[in-house]
């Protein structure tokens, strides 16, 4: 075993280098390596083509993205969102000064459950804020409705929703607003990167001159911070989205082949694609049911580990959980999501995964 390289959960996407070499070598010449050059300009009329949207915005990463767009919205008091997601997204609030109320998941796909929401509406409820866990797209129509009807913004953190299609819509161009990440180990990255998408154009205009200090021109309007992507990020967005498509065919591959050797194994769960959805196979997460599957989460992610694979628990501990929150730590009013913690793992997949790669990863699951 010692021999074989270790088997990572993921692997960036990279292009070839000469391609990437290539894509730069203008810059040694202009010398303009940030504050929209041109790459940043390039990548970010080609991303709004290959997405189907309008009003995208680059930014340095995704997490700055969805803070920007919290105040360009001008969101304010309490926001209702899911535990069940990455640390960034309730941390963009709570940095932001707003309040996280935690709303349940459905158990099936993992994504905020728009039959718990109403009840968690008071006249601070500002924003929902839903995330597109794995890729697995939100009940964005029930939660528009809901929206509507109480007059609250709706912002999509759509961090794992690249490209990904509900009857032929982009999920980026779900809601008031959502938030792209373009982090290394996204489907999609520029190293480190991210973007916002807006239903509104001038909130586009805005959100630039946030990203840049609040500068019109060089007059500084309003506190802005910096969130700007540099040029040779951009470059690398430009190359790895000429390959985007091979890189998601990949990924589906080993999709397939992960579902088709597990189907029939008893206890392990694994989520469907939703209907109508093109996914984009970001991640492949399974719930280990302990009690059907006679053995815990973790003893399987040990027993891959002790093989040379390395699967993640994928989101554990919840958003909610974190100790900052001290006293108002409550997981019990969200089982759904403590449940999915508790027991999900994402096992690898990554562009180059080979298929002799996941049967041996399935055999491990399987014969444990
Ligand atoms: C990756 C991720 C983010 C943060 O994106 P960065 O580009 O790494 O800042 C936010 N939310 C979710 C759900 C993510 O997976």
């Amino acid at each position: 075993m010692s021999m074989k390289k270790r088997i990572e959960v993921t692997r960036p996407s990279m292009p070839p280098i000469e391609e990437y070499i290539d894509e730069i070598k203008g810059l040694w010449k202009s010398r303009m390596l940030t504050n929209n050059g041109e790459k940043h300009l390039e990548l970010e009329k080609k991303l709004s083509e290959y997405l189907g949207v309008e009003n995208l915005c680059l930014a340095v990463n995704g997490h700055q993205a969805l803070e920007c767009i919290i105040d360009v919205m001008g969101i304010k008091g309490e926001v209702i969102t899911t535990p069940f997601t990455f640390a960034s997204t309730v941390n963009a609030l709570v940095r932001r000064s707003l309040i996280p109320v935690f709303c349940d998941i459905k158990a099936d796909d993992f994504t905020l459950d728009p039959e718990k929401i109403e009840p968690l509406i008071t006249e601070k409820t500002s924003a929902v804020m839903p995330v597109h866990v794995y890729g697995s797209l939100c009940d964005d129509e029930k939660i528009e409705k809901i929206a509507q009807k109480y007059s609250l913004k709706v912002i999509y953190d759509a961090a794992h929703a690249f490209g990904v299609t509900k009857n032929g819509v982009s999920a980026a161009s779900f809601g008031d607003a959502a938030m792209l990440s373009f982090h290394a180990t996204k489907v999609f990255n520029s190293v480190e990167g991210g973007a916002a998408v807006f239903k509104d154009k001038k909130n586009k205009a805005l959100f630039e001159q946030l990203k840049n200090f609040g500068l019109n021109k060089e007059e500084p309007e309003f506190f802005g911070g910096n969130a700007k992507m540099n040029e040779l990020s951009a470059a690398m967005g430009l190359c790895n989205l000429r390959h985007i498509e091979d890189s998601i065919s990949a990924r589906k591959r080993a999709a397939m082949r992960y579902r088709e050797n597990l189907a029939d194994v008893k206890g392990i769960y694994i989520p469907p694609e939703g209907d109508g959805v093109k996914s984009n196979y970001a991640y492949f997460p399974i719930i280990v049911q302990p009690e059907k599957f006679g053995a815990s989460r973790d003893s399987v992610i040990d027993e891959l580990s002790k093989n040379g694979i390395g699967a993640r628990r994928y989101f554990y501990p919840l958003a909610s959980e974190n100790k900052a929150f001290g006293e108002n730590r409550n997981t019990l009013k969200t089982p759904n999501a403590l449940y999915a913690s508790r027991n999900v793992l994402c096992l690898p997949i990554y562009e180059g995964l080979t298929d002799e790669e996941v049967d041996m990863i399935c055999k491990i699951v399987r014969y444990f």
